[in-house]
């Protein structure tokens, strides 16, 4: 408990005293000036050395208006705004009139005070300890499950819920479903008439069948669903799957069993999407996983006809070679309009049969497999429809690993 003002800071006191500062206020002034002792026990001490003197009125404080004598109201409004949402850690801060707080930096001046500290910090961290106190939950900016905003002009408390991450892998079983939630283009989910009322475009989607039973546990309000990269809607997810991170938006319940709930989709799910390698995730790893560009395998069935030694001998051109990828059409009302340069890493015929024929092949992130094979009216260059020489279709295509050095 060091706090011995010398002449300097007693100055400070004296400029201050008679102003109708509260404790907490008169305190504060001398704040980053030694150590071990709240304001209100500092302010008491500097009243001592002055000599005693008329009590401030808290209330009427001129630099806080009385705010801190209301500190377990704010406390209160702040646990019964997270009411209902389950949280363990929080950060609180406040929302300011920037005229209060240049008015306390004007009075520092005006008493040539050097050792102030600010009303804003002081409140948050008072208001914090009262909020442990009265919840034992813990303050602190790590890890926070809610922040809590109080906005004093207002005179009430802004919550923020931080959200739940849940990372897995997925494999997509059915060729009719998108990775995600698809809202219909007309109505943007509204529901009308082309959608049937649904606000879909398709009646479900990886994301959602994915998500029931967090949204069910977490009672979230809802998800973002982040996958590294997307495949076709028609084309399945086979393998390891695909690393994805659910974010479950303002989640009541925090404390589930993830694992468990990663080997329970519902039965709409099944047959259609298998998960693995669930467990929690943070947020820095959907940053992880948008940034990540992997290689991927893929299986395609081709239709068309052509001698089985045509098709080796044109794949045996393509390997290595750096192909020309104009924005296929089919996207193009989605993505910008440009030339991408990707590698086709490996490729070989695993089945033949009249008119058709299978390849596995292993690309470059973000290869537009179905343009190479087809050509995309002259948008890829070459694809493997013009090394053949003969005009080629997609029957089917599979993605059988993604090659992120996880799964495998
Ligand atoms: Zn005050
Ligand atoms: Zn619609």
């Amino acid at each position: 408990m060091s706090f011995e003002p010398d002449e300097p800071q007693l100055a400070v006191a004296r400029g201050a005293a008679g102003r109708g500062l509260c404790p907490e206020c008169f305190g504060r002034l001398l704040g980053r000036w030694g150590h071990g002792l709240s304001n209100p026990e500092r302010a008491a001490r500097l009243e001592r050395a002055l000599g005693g003197g008329p009590r401030p009125v808290a209330g009427t404080c001129p630099v806080c208006g009385g705010l801190f004598a209301r500190i377990d109201t704010w406390a209160e409004r702040a646990r019964r705004a997270a009411d209902g949402y389950e949280w363990h850690r929080f950060t609180c801060g406040s929302r300011w009139e920037p005229e209060r707080l240049a008015a306390e930096e004007a009075l520092w001046t005006e008493l040539g005070d050097a050792w102030g500290e600010s009303a804003r910090a002081a409140f948050n961290r008072e208001l914090g300890k009262r909020l442990e106190a009265l919840t034992g939950a813990q303050g602190g900016t790590a890890g926070a499950d809610v922040v809590f905003l109080a906005d004093l002009e207002v005179g009430r408390v802004e919550l923020t819920v931080a959200p739940l991450y849940v990372r897995g892998r997925y494999r997509k079983l059915d060729r009719t479903i998108p990775q995600t939630r698809w809202p219909c283009r007309r109505c943007h989910g509204r529901g009308c008439v082309r959608c049937g009322g649904t606000g879909r475009t398709y009646p479900t989607s990886v994301e959602e069948l994915v998500g029931a039973p967090f949204v069910a546990a977490t009672r979230a309000e809802g998800t973002r669903f982040h996958g590294m990269g997307r495949e076709d809607i028609d084309a399945r997810m086979l393998g390891h799957g695909r690393p994805f991170v659910l974010e479950l938006l303002r989640p009541r319940v925090r404390s589930v069993d993830l694992v468990a709930l990663g080997g329970s989709l519902g039965p709409e799910a099944a047959g259609r999407v298998e998960l693995e390698e669930v467990g929690p995730a943070e947020a820095p790893d959907v940053v992880r996983v948008k940034e990540a560009a992997p290689e991927k395998s893929y299986r395609v069935g081709v239709v068309g006809s052509v001698p089985l030694g045509k098709v080796k001998e044109a794949l045996s051109l393509a390997v290595g070679r750096t192909i020309a990828q104009r924005t296929p059409a089919r996207v193009a009302h989605r993505r910008s309009d440009r030339v991408r340069t990707r590698r086709i890493v490996a490729a070989h015929v695993v089945d033949e049969a009249e008119g058709r024929f299978t390849v596995e092949l292993r690309t470059e992130a973000g290869t537009y497999v179905k343009e190479w094979v087809e050509g995309d009216a002259g948008r890829t260059e070459p694809s493997l429809a013009a090394l053949v020489g003969t005009p080629l279709r997609v029957e089917f295509l599979d993605v059988l690993e993604v090659h992120d050095g996880e799964g495998a």
